[in-house]
């Protein structure tokens, strides 16, 4: 399964990987840190990590 690690020190909680994911993984606002809820529909596209700003994002794992 995929996985995306969010850093903390450098998120900025712009709410982009939020806005941008396809599959609407995240359920954060602006100005909250990304929350990861269901991580069972991450397809692993790296969008959001390729999009953040703040190079907060980390995703691995892959298709189980
Ligand atoms: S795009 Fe990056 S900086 Fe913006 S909320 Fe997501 S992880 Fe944080
Ligand atoms: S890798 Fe793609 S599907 Fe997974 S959280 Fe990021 S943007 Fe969404």
């Amino acid at each position: 399964m995929w996985k995306v690690e969010v850093n903390e020190k450098l998120c900025k909680k712009c709410g982009i990987c939020s806005s941008l994911c396809p599959a609407k993984v995240f359920t954060n606002e602006v100005n909250e840190l990304p929350m990861y809820t269901h991580q069972e529909k991450c397809t692993g596209c790296n969008l959001c990590v390729l999009r953040c700003p703040d190079i907060a994002l980390t995703l691995t794992g892959g298709k189980k």
